[in-house]
């Protein structure tokens, strides 16, 4: 505990400061103690931050750069949060409540997207257009300038990681705003921004509460780019504050992920998704395998299996969860299990059988019991309303278009699975299912360089791979008339 300071500050413009609006009292979910505050930024706080962007946007230290330059900053800065991995997760553990090995793969996972953007930062090349002899024609990409980043509490520094690196790579600066939850670890941005020679206000990082903070920032008229992930409710008002100034967006809201199970699937590998899909970081992920679709032949030996896995999970503090095995953490807070046991109650009102769990733990911090339910249907709430917690429902298909019609039946389209040995019948699947991202016999199957994104209200524009770098960017045509 006294690695914890008391106190946490925001990075605005190279400098290390308190909040205007006072500050966030983060709890420990692990304990639901108090655990250390977070200064809070207030509006003046955030244009003091767009300011200091703004300047760096004016003065072309970031853009005017031989792109290899960035590519190693951004590259210094992923060695930092590498070389500081095991202070940053066990701070991430306690404000989080994810079992330790779960933080330091976040940690990994936040190097890693830095170091593959870094690498990216020399690749965004324009081309030139043939127009005759008459004209010289040629495109370049130039950052919009300053890029306001929206920051989720489910993987805090994973997803900062993921839009400040494409942000920075095409030489934009960033102002980020993390989320009131779980926002401590964010320290070691500043910190890795420092070590690695970012010039003052190119990265800049605050807490503060959303509708404060978070709202100032995505309506300040100098941010030129936004990015957000989150809920569906407050991904809207951002994008309405973005429209209102008409700059772009980029949204990555939540999912209610179907994966289809076919008789002939490798039982093995469906486990292993669900394990990973449904109970890594307490089912608090935005891409959850929350619905798993069963042919009616394997439905009672699935039932089991699944339950089975649930059962076997460990449910305790993080700390005491230091290495992968059969183990998972709490929510992040009260609330969000309090609203998961809504859900679950529910989808009991309504029919659903709970073959295990539906309920929180009875000990102190924010647990909840690794959950399945059978015999849901797709017009129950729980086959619709994502619990965001570590909650799974089996549902029964008998051919292959109502698999497809129930997967794709909610407003969502994050991603969805299919597992099956037959690679005919999975790309079929494929091809029809409505959703950014398809996984066939892994869920996650994909990467930091596989593009990542929703259809329906999961969200629009694209994280990850290369395809996310075009969110920074605009075209610039330039047509020169010769002689
Ligand atoms: P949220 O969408 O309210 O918060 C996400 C971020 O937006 C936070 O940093 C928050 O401070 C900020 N924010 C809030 N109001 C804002 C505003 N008016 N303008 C700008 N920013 C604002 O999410 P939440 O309350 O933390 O969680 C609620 C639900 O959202 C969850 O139950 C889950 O369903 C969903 N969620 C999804 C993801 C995802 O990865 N897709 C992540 C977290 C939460």
């Amino acid at each position: 505990m006294s690695a914890v300071q008391e106190l946490y500050k925001n990075y605005i413009n190279g400098h290390w400061v308190d909040g205007g609006a006072g500050a966030i009292a983060v709890d420990n979910p692990n304990t639901g103690e108090a655990l250390a505050l977070q200064a809070a930024a207030d509006a003046a706080d955030v244009d003091r931050a767009v300011q200091a962007a703004v300047a760096v946007r004016e003065n072309r230290s970031l853009a005017d750069l031989r792109p290899v330059e960035r590519a190693r900053m951004i590259q210094k800065m992923s060695a930092h949060i590498s070389a500081n991995k095991d202070r940053v997760a066990t701070l991430l553990t306690l404000e989080s409540g994810k079992p330790l090995w779960e933080s330091e793969i976040e940690v990994d996972s936040a190097a890693r997207f830095l170091e593959f953007y870094g690498n990216q930062a020399e690749s965004v090349e324009g081309k030139s257009i043939p127009l005759g002899a008459s004209y010289f024609d040629f495109t370049t990409y130039e950052p919009y300038g300053v890029s306001g980043q929206i920051i989720p509490w489910n993987f805090p520094l994973e997803i900062t990681a993921r839009g400040i690196g494409p942000a920075l790579a095409t030489g934009n600066a960033v102002v980020v705003k993390t989320p009131e939850l779980d926002p401590l670890s964010h320290f070691i941005f500043g910190e890795a921004a420092e070590a690695a020679g970012f010039p003052a206000g190119a990265v800049n990082v605050l807490c503060g509460h959303g509708a404060e903070a978070g709202a100032a920032l995505t309506a300040h008229p100098d941010v030129g780019q936004v990015v957000f992930t989150g809920s569906v409710q407050t991904g809207t008002a951002v994008a309405v504050a973005a429209a209102r100034r008409v700059v772009p967006c980029v949204l990555e809201l939540g999912g209610k992920s179907a994966g289809i199970v076919y008789p002939d699937a490798d039982r093995a590998k469906v486990l292993d998704s669900v394990r990973w899909g449904i109970y890594f970081n307490a089912g608090q992920v935005c891409s959850a395998f929350s619905r798993i679709l069963v042919h009616e032949s394997i439905h009672d030996e699935m039932v089991e299996r699944v339950s089975e896995l649930a059962k076997s999970l460990s449910v305790g503090h993080g700390m005491e969860r230091p290495i992968f095995g059969a183990n998972m953490g709490a929510m992040v807070s009260e609330a969000q299990r309090a609203r998961a046991e809504g859900l679950c109650q529910r989808a009991q009102s309504e029919g659903a059988r709970a073959v295990t769990g539906g309920r929180k733990l009875n000990q102190p911090g924010y647990f909840f019991e690794p959950t399945v339910f059978d015999g849901v249907t797709p017009e129950m709430n729980i086959a619709q309303e994502e619990v965001f917690g570590p909650v799974i429902s089996v549902m029964t298909f008998s051919d292959d278009d109502e698999a497809i019609r129930m997967a794709n039946n909610t407003d969502y389209g994050l991603v969805a699975g299919v597992f099956t040995k037959d690679l005919d019948r999975a790309t079929a699947a494929a091809q029809r299912l409505r959703a950014g991202q398809i996984y066939v016999n892994e869920w996650y199957a994909g990467g930091v360089e596989t593009p990542f994104g929703g259809f329906g209200k999961s969200g629009y524009g694209r994280e990850k791979g290369r395809e996310a770098l075009y969110n920074y960017v605009q075209t610039k045509n330039i047509g020169i008339a010769l002689g």
